[in-house]
């Protein structure tokens, strides 16, 4: 198939022959006898200009029926344009109407809130914003894949329903088909021995652990998938499905988990910036002014890698005013994360080698017993987007730790045989895919990076 795309038409020449654009019309300026339309087909946040004139048979007729957000094919002459920002504009020679829009059609040209657009999900993609994050989001996508794929990575597809709770932190969602007017009850609890499984299930919070299964096998692995949180915060960096990406590497500690992680993201925001150039300067100019130079420095500088102890020791001899304090061994709140990137370090920050009893069970211990190799990337702005570690390979010291959590070694027999036979150092972490788009683009909120956002009582569409 050829690109028909208006796209593509920008980039042609001016040309003999007609060819025929199809798309939505955005405006449609009339006067004196003179049309002028923007048509927009999404292949692109730019729009193509036609030129209609009233000798166009029908005229008057179509002028009338064309509205904002009506779809038609339009025919005509590519030729040179005389106004600034486009070489090219069309010379109509025909108007096909294909579907029509009333005037009560709600995206007319004033500006929506972005909490309107999340109620029309459905036509918010007809946006300029919402366009532009989704061929970002596809760019991104690829990338991903290119990154990994160029490295020799395996793309896994782990499972999406799941019988272990990997962060063993309890936001899961369950599944089951007991009905649930009338759960069968076995000692006064749910008896799952008469659900679809047999057992508890629930959606994954994460492919980590069945990921780690096949980097001890194929060394390099990553996966790209849905992840599920039940998690009840109604912030702008949560969702209850949101898209993670999680590489695992054999023979690797938590040193080259942070290189890995590093070049990564700097490859992805290269990516980006070359190729969707057009998309990355609206988000410069109407979203996060400076996303581009920030994104560009960015990818010169190195992260600022810091120990958690480090780090405290900067939040409490700092200035600024917490809401919730910091000593050693608490979590860092968002507003500690963001503190520490924009104004300790101005930069992108991995910390590392947080205490045990905040981390989950997996996490390789250090010889002090008291922190693990966990390993979090933080950026301005948004505070975390990747949370990895080298992974404990010991098996007796694994099997303390998932006791040491409440829960039972007997659910991680597989996972504890990694340690048994054939055991290696290995470590990996997990990216966010929505928080890293929200980082790129500068849209605040999580809902507005995701096609159909799921987070607490939101599920329209
Ligand atoms: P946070 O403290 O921000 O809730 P977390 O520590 O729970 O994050 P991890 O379990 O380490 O996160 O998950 C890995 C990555 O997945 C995070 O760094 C973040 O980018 C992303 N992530 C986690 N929870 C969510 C969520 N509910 N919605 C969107 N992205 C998320
Ligand atoms: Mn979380």
């Amino acid at each position: 198939m050829e690109k028909t795309g208006i796209k593509h038409i920008l980039q042609m020449e001016p040309q003999e022959q007609e060819l025929t654009v199809q798309g939505w019309i955005r405006t449609k300026r009339d006067s004196k006898g003179i049309a002028f339309l923007e048509i927009n087909d999404g292949t692109s946040i730019k729009n193509l200009q036609a030129i209609a004139e009233q000798t166009l048979p029908g005229y008057d007729d179509i002028m009338k029926r064309i509205n904002t957000g009506c779809s038609v094919a339009i025919t005509g002459n590519l030729i040179p344009s005389p106004a600034k920002g486009q070489a090219v504009e069309l010379k109509v020679t025909g108007i096909e109407i294909l579907g029509e829009a009333p005037p009560d059609y709600v995206l007319q040209k004033k500006r929506h809130s972005f909490e309107f657009l999340r109620e029309i999900a459905h036509l918010r993609p007809r946006t300029n914003t919402f366009g532009a994050v989704a061929r970002v989001r596809s760019a991104m996508s690829y990338a991903i894949h290119s990154f990994f794929q160029e490295r020799d990575f395996v793309y896994i597809h782990t499972p999406i329903i799941t019988g272990s709770d990997c962060e063993g932190a309890g936001e899961m969602f369950q599944v089951t088909t007991l009905p649930l007017e009338q759960v069968p009850l076995a000692d006064g609890k749910p008896d799952y021995s008469q659900d679809f499984f047999g057992k508890k299930a629930s959606l994954t919070v994460s492919g980590q652990l069945e990921g780690e299964t096949y980097a001890l096998a194929l060394k390099n692995i990553y996966t790209f998938g849905p992840t599920f949180r039940a998690e009840n915060s109604n912030t702008s960096r949560h969702l209850a499905e949101f898209w993670m990406i999680e590489p695992e590497m054999a023979f690797c500690d938590l040193n080259l988990n942070m290189d890995v992680a590093e070049e990564f993201l700097k490859y992805i925001f290269s990516y980006v910036l070359e190729h969707c150039g057009d998309d990355m300067e609206f988000f410069d100019r109407w979203i996060n002014k400076g996303t581009i130079a920030n994104l560009e420095s960015i990818i010169k500088s190195d992260f600022k890698r810091v120990t958690y102890t480090e780090a405290v020791e900067e939040l409490m001899k700092a200035k600024a005013d917490f809401e919730f304090p910091v000593k050693w061994g608490t979590d860092l709140q968002s507003e500690h994360e963001k503190y520490l990137t924009e104004e300790v370090y101005g930069l992108p920050v991995i910390l590392t080698d947080y205490p045990r009893e905040i981390k989950a069970f997996y996490m390789k211990m250090n010889d002090d017993n008291k922190t693990v190799r966990a390993m979090d990337v933080l950026v301005p702005r948004l505070g975390e987007i990747i949370g990895g570690s080298q992974r404990e390979d010991d098996h007796d010291r694994l099997e303390a730790r998932i006791k040491e959590f409440g829960l039972d070694p007997a659910d991680y027999w597989w996972y504890l045989e990694l340690r048994k036979f054939g055991g290696v150092p290995h470590a990996g972490f997990g990216l966010g895919f929505e928080r890293v788009i929200q980082f790129v683009t500068g849209m605040k909120n999580i809902r507005d990076v995701i096609p159909y956002p799921r987070a607490v009582n939101t599920l329209e569409f």
